[in-house]
C-alpha cells in the first residue's frame, strides 16, 4: 500500500499516518520530520532549509525531491509507505510520477482554517522520535513526556501565530491544487477532519476500505 496524506498543516496528517503505519505495518515518511532532523544535526540540507521553515515557507522542490528519492530507496519502503507532507506542490507530485512510483490512494483530510489555528497552537511533538500530540485533543498519557520513548515534548518553532498564518496561505496557494491533480487521476479520497481524532480515523478507514 502506497498512501499519500494530503491536508493543511495541523489537519492531522502526521497523527493519522502514525496510526495507519501501525495498522498496515508500513513506514510513515514525513519530509517535515526529516528536514527538522537535518536542521538539528546541522547538515548542509538542514542549514539550507532552516530559513524556509522558520518563515513558514516551503523548502525548494529540488531539495525535498532529493530527500524523498533517497528515503524511498531504503529497504523498509519495499512493502509500501505513507507519505506525510509530500508532495506539497505540483512539481513534487510530477517528480513522484517520474520516479515511476504508483500511489494507490491519496487521503485528503479537510479541516476548516479557524480550527487549524487552534490545533497548531496546542500541538506538541516529541523532541526525540517526533510523535505528535495535542494538549487537549490527544494528550500524552505521560504528561509532558512522550508515551513512546519518554523524551520531553516540545512546541515546534513554526507553530507560532505568525508562522501558522503564512503556512496556511502557502497551503492554499501551492498545495491545494494537488487535490484536483489527484482527483483527475481517480485515486483521491476525502475525509472530514473537523471532528475528533477517532472520528477522523473512522472517516479515513471508511474511505480506504470502501
Ligand atoms: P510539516 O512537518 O509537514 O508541517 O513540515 C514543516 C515544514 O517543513 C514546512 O512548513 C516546510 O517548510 C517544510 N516541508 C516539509 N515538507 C515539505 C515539502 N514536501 N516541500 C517543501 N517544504 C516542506
Amino acid at each position: 500500500m502506497k498512501l499519500i496524506m494530503l491536508g493543511a498543516p495541523g489537519a492531522g496528517k502526521g497523527t493519522q499516518a502514525q496510526i495507519l503505519s501501525d495498522k498496515y505495518c508500513i513506514p510513515t515518511i514525513s519530509t517535515g520530520a526529516i528536514i527538522r532532523g537535518a536542521i538539528k544535526n546541522e547538515t548542509p540540507t538542514g542549514k539550507l532549509a532552516k530559513g524556509y521553515i522558520d518563515r513558514g515557507e516551503l523548502v525548494p522542490d529540488d531539495v525535498v525531491i532529493g530527500i524523498i528519492k533517497e528515503r524511498l530507496s531504503e529497504d523498509d519502503c519495499t512493502g509500501g509507505f505513507i507519505l506525510d507532507g509530500f508532495p506539497r506542490t505540483i512539481p513534487q507530485a510530477e517528480a513522484l510520477d517520474s520516479l515511476g512510483i504508483e500511489i494507490d490512494r491519496v487521503v485528503d483530510i479537510e479541516v476548516d482554517d479557524d480550527l487549524i489555528v487552534k490545533r497548531l497552537s496546542g500541538r506538541r511533538e516529541c523532541s526525540k522520535c517526533g510523535a505528535t500530540y495535542h494538549v487537549v485533543n490527544n494528550p500524552s498519557e505521560k504528561g509532558d513526556i512522550c508515551e513512546r520513548c519518554s523524551a520531553p515534548l516540545i512546541r515546534r518553532a513554526d507553530d507560532n501565530p505568525e508562522t501558522i498564518k503564512s503556512r496556511l496561505s502557502v497551503y492554499h496557494s501551492q498545495t491545494e491544487p494537488l487535490i484536483e491533480f489527484y482527483k483527475s487521476k481517480g485515486n483521491l479520497l476525502v475525509a472530514d477532519g473537523n471532528g475528533s481524532l477517532d472520528a477522523t480515523y473512522n472517516a479515513i478507514i471508511k474511505a480506504l476500505e470502501a
